[in-house]
């Protein structure tokens, strides 16, 4: 599918990156420090200051600062993808960077409280609902946790280590053991989100370990019927050669499938190798694997490569089907504003660029 405004195949990676206003430590502490970045939003700018008299320019597809509000995020990040979805193709929203830049704000916020504040799943499925029709459509969600190669599911936790199961045939993905949960409505969307959470610190308090430590994936599954098309919608000669025009009509309509994954990456940051906790580095390895295999993924697909060595990790067999070919791929890198974390974000906006 080619896409109108770059004339690019749409399996080309689309990348924002968004700023974090800063918060009460920073604005504590580093009040008279100066940020580590310029954001020039017009000009799709950002500046990285290396120091007094040095910066360096990146460009992006969009860049939001910190004064970019939920809605204009999910708009210029999933938007595009969430139609695409609907449309019949499958897509990805992903947010990658350094833990505390606001990846879970960005896509998980529920925004109960303060509508404004809703992130991209919960105004992703809003937009869905809105366009489905509920007596021939359905949407269904599945919501996972990956830590250490493992999927555990975040809707039934004692689910903890579903296995991936492609189809030789086709290619796609499925996780046959993973719970399925068809939504109606919003807000039994925004339950089954705070139980999918809840469920998810208390597995990873049981591991001893943090959400940090693991990518949350948020599947969404749109099933909808082809009114026009049905399926052997073709005329059938009658007996006297004349043909029958109601037999088509009454097959069953083609079904359309597509999916929207949502990831919330694991921190980008490098752990600290010296953490009491045994397990640590184990879970930097499995961490540092599996963003290597993605970024590995997203590098392929922007230079069009006619290989994605998806093979590498879990969370890119995951991904398989819903990046590069006819699907949408779209990634925000999350970063902070502080002069401390000057490495941490630069390395972000490394990974940002090599997916561009
Ligand atoms: P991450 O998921 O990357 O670790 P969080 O989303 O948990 O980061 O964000 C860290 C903190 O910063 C949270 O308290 C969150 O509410 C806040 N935060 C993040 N982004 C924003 C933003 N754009 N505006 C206001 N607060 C934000
Ligand atoms: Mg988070």
């Amino acid at each position: 599918r080619a896409s109108s405004d770059s004339g690019a195949v749409s399996s080309r990676v689309r990348v924002a990156v968004r700023l974090r206003p800063r918060n009460a430590d920073e604005l504590a502490v580093d009040a008279d420090f100066g940020d580590c970045v310029e954001l020039q939003p017009e000009l799709k700018r950002l500046k990285l200051r290396k120091n007094n008299w040095e910066s360096e320019t990146y460009e992006f597809d969009e860049v939001l600062t910190e004064f970019a509000s939920q809605k204009r995020v999910y708009e210029v990040v999933a938007k595009p993808v969430v139609e695409s979805v609907l449309e019949g193709y499958n897509g990805t929203v992903m947010a990658y960077g350094q833990t505390g830049t606001g990846k879970t704000f960005t896509l998980g916020k529920l925004g109960e409280e303060d509508t404004a504040a809703r992130g991209i799943m919960v105004r992703a499925m809003e937009d869905i609902l809105a366009d489905i029709t509920p007596e021939t459509d359905t949407v269904s969600v599945s919501y996972l946790q990956l830590y250490m190669e493992m999927i555990q599911d975040l809707l039934d936790p004692v689910n903890d280590n579903i296995a991936i199961v492609e189809d030789p045939r086709t290619g796609d993905v499925s996780l046959p053991g993973a719970t399925v949960v068809e939504v109606r409505d919003q807000k039994s969307f925004v339950d089954l989100l705070r139980v999918g959470e809840a469920h998810r610190v208390a597995a990873n308090t049981k591991l001893n370990t943090e959400s940090s430590r693991s990518h949350a994936l948020l599947m969404v599954n749109v099933r909808r019927a082809d009114k026009g098309r049905h399926e052997m919608d073709v005329s059938i000669s009658g007996e006297n050669g004349h043909s029958s025009s109601t037999v088509g009509s009454l097959r069953p309509p083609i079904v359309r499938k597509s999916k929207l994954v949502v990831v919330d990456l694991a921190g980008s940051e490098r752990i600290d190798k010296s953490g009491s906790e045994g397990h640590t580095l184990e879970e930097a390895k499995s961490i540092n694997l599996s963003l290597s295999a993605l970024g590995k993924c997203i590098n392929a697909l922007a230079e069009n490569s006619p290989h994605v060595p998806v093979r590498d990790s879990k969370l890119t067999r995951l991904l398989k089907d819903s990046f590069g070919g006819t699907a949408r791929t779209s990634l925000v890198v999350t970063i902070g504003p502080s002069p401390r974390h000057r490495g941490e974000t630069t390395s972000t906006i490394m990974f940002g660029q090599r997916a561009m």
